[in-house]
């Protein structure tokens, strides 16, 4: 039995309406994309028009039997984790990790602030799992750790990073323009930790590596992403077409018989002039409220940051229309002017995990989402606010998961000539959203299937989430840095 639907209100759905994202959008978005990438490949400096395309000096794609223990450490928009991870040269790994939530307080303070933080958090790391290297470290042995950090940093080999500019909502200002491994490495020194940084690495090149070596199958895992707090992915590209690498560097890689390197798009940073994105006046207020105003525009649109607080600016301006929660909340109808509770009126105040829990009710009058606002968000709906609260949230996951397979349909593209693929292609995800949102990886598929891939080629497109990816990835960087340092001295 189809489920019946109630009549929308004309108004809210014009509202609606402006998130569809038709397949005309997809199309100019993928010709767009590919440009951005194209110029990425080119520029050595990152601008505005086009996305970073940052080298990742990772020229070798694990083949599942590298083995060894490695220490990695991983800092994302919420958590910072440090791990040491056996590789068991079977496809298969063993992981101790400590983690830990990321305090407002460190993401805004100066750098010696944050950095001081994630030493101190490797040092209890440490003091757990290898006390052996701290205290009665007689040989003086020294760890070799890689970093992942999940921002733009202007790379230029394998352990040096400057970085462009934060995201997620970080804004650390002293940090911008400096070599983050160089930061970091003084606070463990400080603390005379026997840690050495050996490798940079981000986050989605750690999970395409991580699904590479995880995975047993003969199909080569072309793109790593992440759908998580913020949004990225990577690819491998031929060393040809990476233009802004020095000849030098091309030609000492290709003596080596290494012929592509990962590249790490920033793809948060795609369309940052809206050219083709759509610009809702929500997008707009929410732009504002952030630090990195103007830039990671696509990001803004469709990770997890993001989703709670264009559904909470919706919300407010249908109110202020009275179109919605007037019964309780509503100056003109009351006698006594009532105004939405002021924790509504706080930005970043909805948490993508109150929408997931939104999107999938279909209880009889919406009574899961009624417990979601008595005790989640303390809101008095009438069953008709529900019914719209959930139109909204599915309008906005919806255009979410749309818009996100714009970089995917185009870098498979890019990489088959401009046509569909036959073989089967692995894209190695990872993320809360796409791990944990509903129907947010199956919204990807049908819109890809929207594309030039079509059908057939579409459905040769296959989402693995690769778990734990960045610090398995990390570890594989660590490998990777040790076979060059290996290489320089020989
Ligand atoms: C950062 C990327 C990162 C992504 C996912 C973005 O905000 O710019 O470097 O990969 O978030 O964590
Ligand atoms: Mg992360």
């Amino acid at each position: 039995m189809s489920k019946q639907e109630f009549p929308i209100d004309q108004k809210v759905q014009t509202i609606l309406n402006q998130f569809i994202v038709p397949k005309k959008l997809l199309d100019d978005g993928i010709d767009l994309f590919t440009k951005s990438m194209d110029e990425g490949l080119r520029n050595p400096l990152a601008g505005s028009s086009f996305m970073p395309m940052i080298p990742s000096f990772i020229t070798k794609i694990p083949t599942g039997k590298e083995k060894g223990l490695f220490l990695a450490c991983d800092l994302g928009g919420t958590n910072f984790r440090v791990c040491s991870v056996e590789l068991n040269g079977d496809h298969t790994f063993n992981l101790e990790q400590l983690k830990t939530k990321v305090d407002h307080s460190y993401m805004v303070g100066d750098s010696n602030n944050l950095f001081n933080f994630l030493s101190l958090h490797v040092k209890e790391f440490l003091e757990v799992h290898h006390d052996e290297y701290l205290s009665s470290n007689k040989d003086n042995q020294r760890l070799k750790m890689s970093f992942t950090f999940s921002f733009p940093i202007d790379q230029t080999c394998i352990n040096r990073g400057k970085l462009i500019r934060w995201t997620k909502g970080y804004d650390v200002k002293d940090a911008v323009g400096q070599d983050v491994i160089k930061l970091f490495q003084y606070t463990l020194d400080q603390h005379k930790l026997p840690v050495d940084l050996v490798a940079i690495t981000n986050d989605t090149v750690g999970t395409l590596l991580a699904n590479s070596y995880v995975s047993n199958t003969s199909n080569q895992t072309l793109i790593g992403a992440i759908y998580g707090t913020g949004t990225n992915g990577c690819y491998i590209e031929s060393l040809d077409n990476i233009k802004k690498l020095k000849p030098e560097t091309v030609e000492k890689l290709k003596s080596k018989g290494q012929n592509y390197m990962v590249i790490n798009t920033e793809w948060g940073s795609f369309d940052n002039r809206l050219q083709c994105l759509p610009n809702t006046k929500y997008d707009e207020i929410l732009d504002s409220e952030t630090p990195n105003q103007g830039y990671h525009m696509f990001e803004k649109r469709i990770s997890g940051m993001f989703l709670g607080e264009i559904l909470r600016l919706v919300l407010i301006d249908l109110n202020q229309k009275n179109l919605l929660l007037t019964e309780f909340y509503c100056s003109e109808k009351n006698d006594k002017p009532i105004t939405l509770p002021h924790r509504l009126l706080r930005p970043w105040a909805f948490q993508t995990e109150v929408l997931s829990k939104l999107e999938i009710d279909d209880s009889t009058d919406l009574k899961i989402s009624k417990l979601c606002y008595d005790n989640d968000l303390r809101l008095e709906t009438t069953l008709e606010d529900r019914r719209i609260i959930q139109k909204v949230v599915k309008a906005v996951s919806k255009r979410a998961a749309y818009l996100s397979a714009i970089p995917i349909a185009a870098i498979i593209l890019q990489q088959n000539d401009g046509k569909p693929p036959k073989e089967e292609i692995q894209v190695g995800a990872d993320g809360a959203v796409i791990e944990f949102y509903p129907e947010f990886k199956e919204h990807i598929m049908e819109a890809l299937r929207l594309t030039e891939l079509t059908e057939a080629g579409a459905g040769k497109i296959k989402f693995t989430i690769a778990k734990d990816g960045s610090g398995v990835g990390a570890a594989l960087c660590s490998k990777t840095a040790e076979t060059l340092s290996q290489n320089n001295t020989s």
